[in-house]
């Protein structure tokens, strides 16, 4: 099962109003977490392109990079950083605040996590603007790390040209709409 396709048949998206957002495609990674061949594969590949890069730290963005970014971290010998939406974290937090469509959302980074220069690999589930992973990287920029790339198992093409990823790469595992 090593090999990216597989973990492209797992991927199963559906129509399901997720939240209220109707008509909307959500990609449900679910799934592939029930195959362990599957999730493991996913994670091996993240694994081999990371390690030996000097990633110093993983930072996962809630909640859906809670679940890869940790493999990664351990698998690659990096600690792990949680980025959280406001007032989960206990410590002392700096805050990045962003708008979405409707509205605005908020990242959170315990103070202290990070030290200024270190190499950090930045992990979400999905990209689709590009909006949560800028906020992720305009945050853990304020605290001096040095962000080498973000990773996600999945990337919605036709946001490509609107990333706004501050000149960041995003490596994505498979595409959706
Ligand atoms: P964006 O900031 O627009 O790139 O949105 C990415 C964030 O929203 C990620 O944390 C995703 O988990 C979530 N997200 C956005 N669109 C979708 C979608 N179609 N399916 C699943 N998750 C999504």
């Amino acid at each position: 099962e090593a090999n990216c396709n597989v973990a492209m048949e797992a991927k199963l998206p559906k129509e399901n109003g997720l939240n209220g957002h109707t008509g909307i495609m959500f990609n449900d990674i679910t799934p592939l977490l029930l195959r362990p061949g599957v999730f493991k594969d996913a994670v091996d590949i993240f694994v081999e392109r990371y390690r030996g890069m000097g990633i110093a730290a993983v930072a996962g963005i809630e909640a859906r990079g809670f679940i890869f970014g940790p493999a990664i971290a351990l698998a690659i010998g990096a600690k792990f950083i949680p980025l959280r939406k406001p007032k989960k974290l206990p410590g002392e937090v700096i805050s990045e605040t962003y708008v979405l469509e409707y509205g605005t959302d908020c990242l959170q980074m315990h103070v202290g996590a990070i030290e200024p220069g270190e190499r950090v690999l930045i992990v979400d589930d999905l990209v689709a603007t590009g909006g949560t992973l800028c906020a992720a990287i305009r945050l853990l920029e304020r605290a001096g790390a040095d962000v080498a790339e973000c990773a996600c198992l999945i990337g919605l093409p036709k946001f490509k040209d609107f990333y706004k990823l501050n000149g960041k790469p995003v490596y994505v595992l498979v595409e959706s709409r």
